[in-house]
């Protein structure tokens, strides 16, 4: 194609030439630094608990940590929205998703996303999210937006671990009926896991059967 000519497409991360639907080459994939998918409840790895409590989710999955070009491209999405930058994500969450299943991963009856709050909704005109996480899921299975905000909460990045508790009880609802349903919530970063416990805190509230955190990335450590 003379536009594939004229405008080559090239990897994200080394540069080389790449099939025009791919945002990353096959090897800067498989040497990405995505946590290994064979231990597919990353609640089992001890370096992950010292850092993300999430007492009320039976499992948790996501692609690495907050570092890196994951950081720098989610960091990027998330402020400026730039569909090439879509891409890379989807790219990365749907390749790490497949091996995930491959290793017999949790397979939910459905996807609910962490929603923004009303002012950042308004702010920013977009969940990053979703934006993300809907074009890979849709394949599969069930993507609601059943999850929403009861009330307005402080920005959770300016407070301390039992202030982000207080601030999140009962800061999350739901519009449709989850009974006995197997749930994954979705969020792009997990720092401490107290709003993703939050909402998972209301699924398990409203009756559904198992709830697994998946995230695109989860902060280390060294970045708190
Ligand atoms: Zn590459």
């Amino acid at each position: 194609m003379l536009l594939d000519w004229i405008f080559t497409p090239r990897c994200a991360c080394c540069q080389n030439t790449i099939n025009h639907k791919l945002s990353l080459c096959e090897c800067c994939l498989v040497t990405f630094p995505f946590f290994c998918p064979k231990q597919s409840n990353l609640l089992h790895r001890p370096d992950v608990t010292r850092v993300i409590s999430l007492k009320y989710c039976d499992g948790l999955f996501a692609c690495g940590w907050y570092q890196g070009w994951l950081q720098y491209w989610l960091s990027q999405y998330k402020f400026h929205k730039q569909t090439y930058i879509k891409r890379i994500l989807m790219q990365l969450i749907n390749y790490q998703m497949q091996r995930f299943w491959q290793y017999g991963g949790f397979n939910p009856d459905l996807y609910l996303f962490i929603p923004l709050s009303q002012t950042r909704y308004v702010t920013r005109g977009y969940n990053q999210v979703s934006q993300t996480w809907s074009p890979v899921l849709k394949k599969h299975s069930n993507v609601s937006e059943a999850l929403f905000r009861v009330r307005a909460t402080k920005a959770q990045s300016t407070l301390s671990r039992a202030q982000r508790k207080r601030n999140l009880k009962d800061a999350f609802s739901l519009s449709h009926c989850i009974q006995g349903k197997n749930i994954a919530i979705i969020d792009d970063v997990i720092t401490t896991g107290s709003t993703m416990d939050a909402a998972a805190q209301t699924c398990l509230d409203a009756g559904a059967a198992k709830v697994w955190a998946f995230a695109t990335s989860l902060t280390p450590l060294l970045g708190k």
